[in-house]
C-alpha cells in the first residue's frame, strides 16, 4: 500500500474562534489501514467544554440566530451544503483515512451529507405552530413552535460527517445552537464542516466543536445544566450512560443506537436481487454500520442453494486499501473493535454455529483487515444472533413460515431496521407490520431519504431524526392563550352560578 499520507492538524471552534485545548493537550489518529498518523486534534477538557457551552448559551439567549428570518438561515445552510459538495473529494479522503472506509463510499456519504443540509434548509421556512379559533368568543389560542435551545450532539466514528449532518442542520434550521463532540477517532470532517459553516456566515457561538474523549467531555456535555437537549448516536451501552447523565437537569434526549438487523428472504423473492443486497447489507462499511444486515433469515425450501450463493459471492468482495477506488471493504477502525469482533466469532464457534467463510484477520503488511465471515446453523439464542458484532460477520438462520420469520426477527433487544424480500404483497405488508423496527426495506436495503423518519424501536433508540420529525425533536411547543374582551373576575359568581 503506497499512499502518500500527511497528518493534518486541527483546532476546535469555540465562540467563533479556532483554539487549542486550554491546557494544550492533543491526541492523534493513526489510519487503521496504513498505520500512519493522519490527524492531530485538541484533547479538550471540561474547561474547554464549559466555554463551548457558554458560547452556545449566549448565542441562543442573546444572539440573532433563533429569531433570524428563516430565509436567511436557509441561505447559510445552503452555502454550507455547496461547500461540502465542492470539497467532497478532500473530505472523502479525510474520512477514509481516519475511519478505514473505502474512499469511493466515503465520497457518496459526503454528497448525501450535502443533501441533508440542503433538505434541512427547506425546513427553515416550514417550521410553524398552530392557532385555535374554536375556544369561544373570548379566547384565541396560539401554539408557538420554538427552538429547544442549546443542543449537545455526540456522534460515532462509523459515518462521521453523515451522522452529524443528520442532526446539526435540522437543529440549526429551527433556530437551535449547538455544541458538537465527534468521535475521538474521526473528528476531521466535522471540524472541516465547522470551518465551512463559519465561512458561510453562521454567527459566532451558534456552532461549537470540541474534540476529545467521551468519558472526559461527552458525559459532562450530557450532564451540563446549560444544555437543553442531547442528541446522541452511538452504542446502546453509552446511550444508557447519556440518559443517566442527562437526568441532572432532565434535558430532552434523542438517541440513535445499535441494531441487529435481519434480512428475510422468502422463496418467492427475486433471489438475484436479494443475494446482492444480503452481501452488500452485511459487508458495507466493513459491517461497522448500525443498519448492518447482520442476520440472514432464509426460507427453508431455498436455504441450501441460497446460502451457497451468498458464500460464493462473499468470497469475491474486494477487501483492501480504502484509498483504492475499487475497494468495497476497508480496514476495521480500531484494534479494540477488531478484538470485539474476533471474540464474538469465537463465541459463534464455541456455541456450535457452522463457520462457512472467513473468521479471521487477513495477513497484510499494514493495517487491520477482517475476512468476510459467514456462520450458518445459527440459533436465535446464540450471541452471534443477538449481539451487535459491528464487523463483517453474517449469521444465517432458516425459517418455515412468515410467522416464524417475524418471531425470529423480533427475538433481539434491538429494533432498528429489517429487509423483507418477497414478491407477494400480503407477505410484504404482513411482515412490515409484524417486525418491530423503525425502518423496513421491502425488496431493497440500506436506502435513506431525509423526508422519512429514521430511528429505532426497543433498545435501538429514542425519538426520530429527519423530515418534519426532526422539527418535533428540536422544538418545544408553547401554548399562548389570549383573552379577548372583559374577563369575569375571580370572586364574582358567573351568571348561571358557575363558581369555578
Ligand atoms: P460509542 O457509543 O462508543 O461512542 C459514540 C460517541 O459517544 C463517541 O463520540 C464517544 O466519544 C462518545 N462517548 C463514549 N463514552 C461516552 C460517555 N461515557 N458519555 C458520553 N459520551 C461518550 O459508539 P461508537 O463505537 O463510536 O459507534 C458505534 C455504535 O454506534 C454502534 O453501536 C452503532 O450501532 C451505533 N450507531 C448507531 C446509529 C443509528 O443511527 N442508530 C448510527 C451509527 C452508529
Amino acid at each position: 500500500m503506497t499512499v502518500a499520507i500527511t497528518a493534518r492538524t486541527y483546532q476546535n471552534l469555540i465562540d467563533g474562534e479556532w483554539v487549542d485545548a486550554a491546557d494544550g493537550a492533543t491526541f492523534e489518529r493513526v489510519s487503521p489501514a496504513h498505520d500512519v498518523v493522519v490527524g492531530r486534534y485538541p484533547s479538550a477538557g471540561v474547561v474547554d467544554l464549559d466555554r463551548a457551552v457558554a458560547a452556545a448559551r449566549r448565542a441562543f439567549d442573546e444572539g440573532t440566530w433563533p429569531m433570524m428570518p428563516g430565509v436567511e438561515r436557509a441561505r447559510i445552510l445552503n452555502r454550507i451544503a455547496e461547500r461540502i459538495r465542492a470539497e467532497a473529494d478532500d473530505l472523502a479522503a479525510v474520512e477514509a483515512l481516519e475511519s478505514g472506509k473505502p474512499v469511493s463510499q466515503a465520497r457518496d456519504e459526503i454528497l448525501s451529507s450535502a443533501d441533508l443540509w440542503e433538505y434541512a434548509s427547506t425546513l427553515c421556512r416550514h417550521t410553524y405552530g398552530d392557532t385555535y379559533n374554536t375556544l369561544g368568543s373570548a379566547m384565541f389560542g396560539m401554539v408557538l413552535r420554538e427552538p429547544v435551545g442549546v443542543v449537545g450532539m455526540i456522534t460515532p466514528w462509523n459515518f462521521p460527517l453523515l451522522i452529524i449532518s443528520q442532526k446539526l442542520p435540522f437543529a440549526l434550521a429551527v433556530g437551535c445552537t449547538a455544541v458538537v463532540k465527534p468521535a475521538e477517532i474521526t473528528p476531521g470532517t466535522t471540524l472541516r464542516m465547522a470551518q465551512m459553516a463559519q465561512d458561510a456566515g453562521l454567527p459566532a457561538g451558534v456552532l461549537n466543536v470540541v474534540t476529545g474523549s467521551g468519558r472526559v467531555i461527552g458525559t459532562p456535555l450530557a450532564a451540563h445544566p446549560d444544555v437543553d437537549m442531547i442528541s446522541f448516536t452511538g452504542s446502546t451501552d453509552v446511550g444508557r450512560r447519556v440518559i443517566e447523565a442527562s437526568k441532572s437537569n432532565l434535558k430532552k434526549v434523542e438517541l440513535e443506537l445499535g441494531g441487529k438487523n435481519p434480512q428475510i428472504v422468502f422463496a418467492d423473492a427475486d433471489l438475484e436481487a436479494a443475494l446482492d443486497a444480503v452481501v452488500y447489507g452485511v459487508y458495507f462499511n466493513m459491517g461497522e454500520c448500525c443498519n448492518s444486515g447482520s442476520r440472514l433469515l432464509v426460507q427453508e425450501s431455498i436455504a441450501d442453494e441460497f446460502i451457497a450463493k451468498v458464500v460464493e459471492r462473499a468470497r469475491t468482495v474486494p477487501v483492501g486499501d480504502p484509498m483504492d477506488p475499487r475497494t468495497k471493504v476497508g480496514a476495521i477502525a480500531t484494534d479494540e473493535q477488531f478484538g470485539k469482533i474476533l471474540e464474538l466469532v469465537d463465541s459463534g464457534r464455541a456455541e456450535g454455529a457452522d463457520l462457512l467463510l472467513g473468521g479471521g484477520r487477513m495477513d497484510t503488511d499494514a493495517g487491520r483487515f477482517m475476512e468476510p465471515t459467514i456462520f450458518a446453523g445459527v440459533e436465535p439464542t446464540m450471541r452471534i444472533a443477538r449481539e451487535e458484532i459491528f464487523g463483517p460477520v453474517l449469521s444465517v438462520m432458516t425459517f418455515k413460515t412468515a410467522a416464524d420469520a417475524a418471531r425470529i426477527a423480533n427475538s433481539t433487544t434491538f429494533g432498528l431496521s429489517a429487509g423483507v424480500w418477497t414478491k407477494d404483497l400480503d407477505t410484504a405488508i404482513g411482515m412490515s407490520r409484524a417486525i418491530r423496527a423503525g425502518t423496513i426495506w421491502v425488496n431493497t436495503f440500506l436506502e435513506g431519504y431525509p423526508e422519512l423518519p429514521f430511528g429505532g424501536y426497543k433498545e435501538s433508540g429514542l425519538g426520530r431524526e429527519f423530515g418534519r420529525f426532526s422539527i418535533d425533536a428540536f422544538t418545544e411547543l408553547k401554548s399562548v392563550q389570549m383573552h379577548l374582551g372583559p374577563r369575569t373576575s375571580w370572586w364574582m359568581p358567573r351568571s348561571g352560578g358557575d363558581a369555578r
